[in-house]
């Protein structure tokens, strides 16, 4: 029987999450291989606890009472390169930081994941909720995701079919309890040219073709002026990042946001809202424009927590708050989304120890 780690009591979640919020977890392991994963899982299975798989925690809403269950913090560490032809495979484990394997991928020469720089949280995640940012996301390099399948413990390849990904959207994202993540394997093209297709990043340079680790940095340095970097120095970065998704809607009610947009006096001619066409002829709106639009400033203040001054999207924490204040203020922007624009706004983070479905 494979070795289960020591089990902690009365771990805080605020201490795990990027937001600072949360309480106690029931029970808290670290696993560093899959032996003490399995032995974890089936700790909880005969136990009858709910399972929460920990990364960063860095996507995560965490209920003032806590998670009633068993916490897992996947540490499997180790990044493995490998080339295929023309093609680098590059591997990481659950456990590996996100952006050290975004820097190790530039410092080889490897394009694709570089406009993912900054982003953070864990790598066994990024498949989760299809990480994106600048252009990028991950479904687009993945080869393959290694994942335990829960039901008998036992590992499977997926590909990136397999995954069923969409825009903040996959297969594990829409069935948690499935599969845990091992490692992710990315197809990457060494020597090859960066990614500019978001037009604030391609316009920083005067050259076609910057190098990958210019972009990067440039990545970086935009990342850090909308307080999208996790820094203990910077207050507005203790988020979740983006608490909104973009909103995908039909031409229809892209009209009718219009004509409700010009009606309230928020614009004069449709051109001025920003919107963008996708393949499948849905339209993705901009929640941080409608949330600005709707009369929530930038920088606006409520007792411990607040949005971000510098990102629309961000609900920060400002300290010594409590998950249900952020939830008030979060339920307060969607009433105002939705009254001005009759849009409903959908949570991005992952909500966790809640009863019912929070928002
Ligand atoms: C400042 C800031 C900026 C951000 N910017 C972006 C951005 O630009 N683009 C973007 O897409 N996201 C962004 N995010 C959100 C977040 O960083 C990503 O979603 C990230 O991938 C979460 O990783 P994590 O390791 O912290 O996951 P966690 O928050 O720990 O977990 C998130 C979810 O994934 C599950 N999970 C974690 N690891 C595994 C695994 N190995 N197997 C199965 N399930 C797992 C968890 O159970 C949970 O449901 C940002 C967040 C912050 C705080």
């Amino acid at each position: 029987m494979d070795a289960l780690p020591e089990i902690v009591r009365g771990v805080s979640l605020s201490e795990h999450t990027s937001l600072g919020l949360g309480g106690e977890a029931e029970a808290y392991i670290t696993v560093r291989e899959v032996a003490e994963l399995k032995a974890a899982l089936r700790y909880a299975e005969r136990r009858g606890m709910p399972v929460l798989l920990l990364g960063g925690g860095s996507n995560l809403v965490v209920a003032d009472g806590g998670f009633a269950g068993l916490v897992i913090a996947l540490g499997m560490r180790g990044v493995e390169l490998q080339r295929e032809g023309d093609v680098a495979l590059l591997t990481a484990r659950a456990g590996e930081s996100w952006d050290a394997v975004v820097e190790y991928s530039v410092g080889e020469g490897l394009a694709g994941l570089e406009c993912l720089s900054g982003i953070p949280g864990l790598a066994g995640a990024t498949p989760v909720q299809n990480v994106g940012a600048y252009g990028q996301e991950v479904s687009q390099r993945l080869r393959q995701v290694d994942v335990l399948d829960r039901a008998n413990l036992e590992r499977r390849c997926m590909t990136p079919e397999a995954c069923e990904f969409g825009y903040r959207d996959s297969l594990f994202k829409r069935e948690p309890e499935r599969f845990v993540v091992l490692s992710v394997t990315f197809a990457l093209t060494p020597g090859g040219a960066p990614s500019l297709r978001y037009a604030p990043l391609r316009d920083a340079f005067t050259d076609q073709t910057p190098s990958l680790s210019r972009v990067r940095e440039q990545v970086l340095r935009l990342r850090r002026a909308k307080s999208m970097l996790l820094d203990p120095s910077d207050p507005n970065s203790r988020s979740a990042g983006s608490f909104f998704t973009n909103p995908i809607v039909d031409r229809t009610t892209l009209n009718e946001v219009l004509r409700r947009a010009v009606e309230a006096g928020v614009i004069e001619s449709v051109d001025e809202m920003p919107h963008y066409a996708l393949d499948d002829g849905r339209i993705k709106l901009a929640a941080g424009w409608l949330i600005e639009r709707a009369g929530v400033a930038k920088g606006t203040r409520r007792g411990a927590v607040g949005v971000s001054a510098h990102h629309a999207l961000a609900l920060v924490h400002h300290g010594g708050g409590r998950t249900a204040d952020l939830l008030a203020l979060a339920r307060d922007v969607r009433a105002k989304v939705r009254e001005r624009f009759g849009v409903e706004l959908l949570p991005e983070p992952v909500m966790v120890g809640f009863e019912r479905a929070p928002l």
